[in-house]
């Protein structure tokens, strides 16, 4: 089945809504295709302390309020997940299992996924003690022991909010210290003190060892002495990182290290390397992954549309 429509934006998340209700309101019609994570990354985030206006609500809730908002506006919202892409003429062609897209501008807002570690063993043990989202998956581990790898922001909340849940934490970080928020980190240190988590720090996942049913331990080695330990646990989180939601457009737009690179047409801040295709939030290329920047750049996109199309 084919559809078309003038404008089409990618992604439900912040930068996607954003971008969703300024084009709206210039009275663009936009076509926004969710994805299949539909709220985008916050959605499975249980507290945001660092929205403007809000204090501790949760990523449910605050992406529910964006969509009720954007609700109000004449946005076409499909719940779809685009496959492949064709940016060689304009009018653009997207392709998803159900439906072929054509448009004639295009705000790009795919986010990122997380980054798996690619061990063997990881893959051997996928939904089997295996997590990336402790939200998600945080209450089959009440009272029990946890893993978790990485030193960044994620990491930390993930541990913070595990800590209220299982019996002990272990952190597994290749660095000697946290890159997460210092309020973060100062939260973590109290509960390194009380013993609810121990910090192996210089140390990478070497190994997951199960029964072939369920993870039931882990090797971990210290990169300093080269030394082995063993520990027993009954999950493990990932939380080393995200990897640009870019597949679809390769060999297409200009990327940098898998992200879109922006600002190529100076006229316009979220310009790509192809006139009328735009980019915002996580998916561009740069040091700035918040909520609140998502939305802003889905702002700025928009604005980039508007006067884009004014000048056609
Ligand atoms: P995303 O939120 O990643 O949304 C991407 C959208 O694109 C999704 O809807 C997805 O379904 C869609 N999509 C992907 N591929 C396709 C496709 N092929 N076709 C169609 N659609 C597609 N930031 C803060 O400011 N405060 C916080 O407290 C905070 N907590 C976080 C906690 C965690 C665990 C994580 C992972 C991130 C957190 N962040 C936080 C960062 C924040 O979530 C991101 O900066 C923000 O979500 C980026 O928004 P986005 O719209 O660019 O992309
Ligand atoms: P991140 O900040 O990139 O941190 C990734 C962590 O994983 C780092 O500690 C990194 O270590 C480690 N790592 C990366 N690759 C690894 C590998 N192959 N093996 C082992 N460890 C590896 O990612 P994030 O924590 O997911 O955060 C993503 C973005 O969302 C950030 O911009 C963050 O600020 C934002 N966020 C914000 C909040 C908040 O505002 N409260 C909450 C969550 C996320 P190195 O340091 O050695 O690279």
């Amino acid at each position: 089945m084919f559809k078309y429509s003038k404008l089409i934006i990618l992604g439900s998340g912040p930068a996607g809504y954003t971008a969703a209700m300024y084009t709206a309101r210039a009275n663009l019609n936009p076509l926004l295709i969710t994805g299949n994570n539909i709220g985008g990354q916050l959605v499975n985030t249980i507290s945001i302390e660092n929205w403007p206006g809000e204090y501790n609500i949760s990523g449910y809730d605050l992406m529910n309020k964006l969509f009720k908002q954007i609700k109000q506006y004449k946005i076409s919202i499909i719940n779809d997940s685009i496959t492949s892409t064709n940016f060689n003429t304009n009018p653009f062609t997207l392709y998803s299992n159900n439906y072929i897209y054509k448009c004639n501008v295009i705000i790009i807002a795919t986010g990122t996924y997380p980054r798996r570690l690619n061990l063997i063993s990881e893959k051997n043990y996928e939904n089997k003690g295996i997590s990336t989202c402790a939200l998600c998956d945080g209450n089959f581990y009440k009272n029990k022991i946890v893993a978790i790898v990485g030193g960044g922001n994620t990491a930390l909340e993930e541990a913070l909010y595990l800590s209220n849940i299982v019996k002990k934490i272990y952190i597994i970080h290749r660095k000697n210290k946290f890159s997460a928020e210092p309020i973060i980190i100062d939260k973590i240190i109290d509960l390194i003190k009380n013993n609810k988590i121990i910090f192996y720090k210089n140390s990478i996942l070497e190994e997951v060892l199960g029964n072939n049913y369920i993870i039931t331990n882990i090797k971990i080695k210290n990169i300093l002495d080269q030394s082995i330990t063993n520990i027993n646990i009954d999950g493990l989180f990932l939380a080393i990182g995200h990897i640009a939601n870019t597949n679809i457009f390769n060999n297409q737009l200009l990327l940098k290290d898998n992200y879109i690179c922006t600002n190529i047409n100076k006229n316009y801040k979220t310009s790509t390397s192809i006139p009328g295709i735009f980019a915002a939030g996580d998916i561009v290329y740069g040091n700035y992954r918040q909520a609140i920047i998502a939305a802003g750049s889905g702002c700025i996109a928009a604005l980039d549309v508007i006067n884009y199309l004014n000048n056609c």
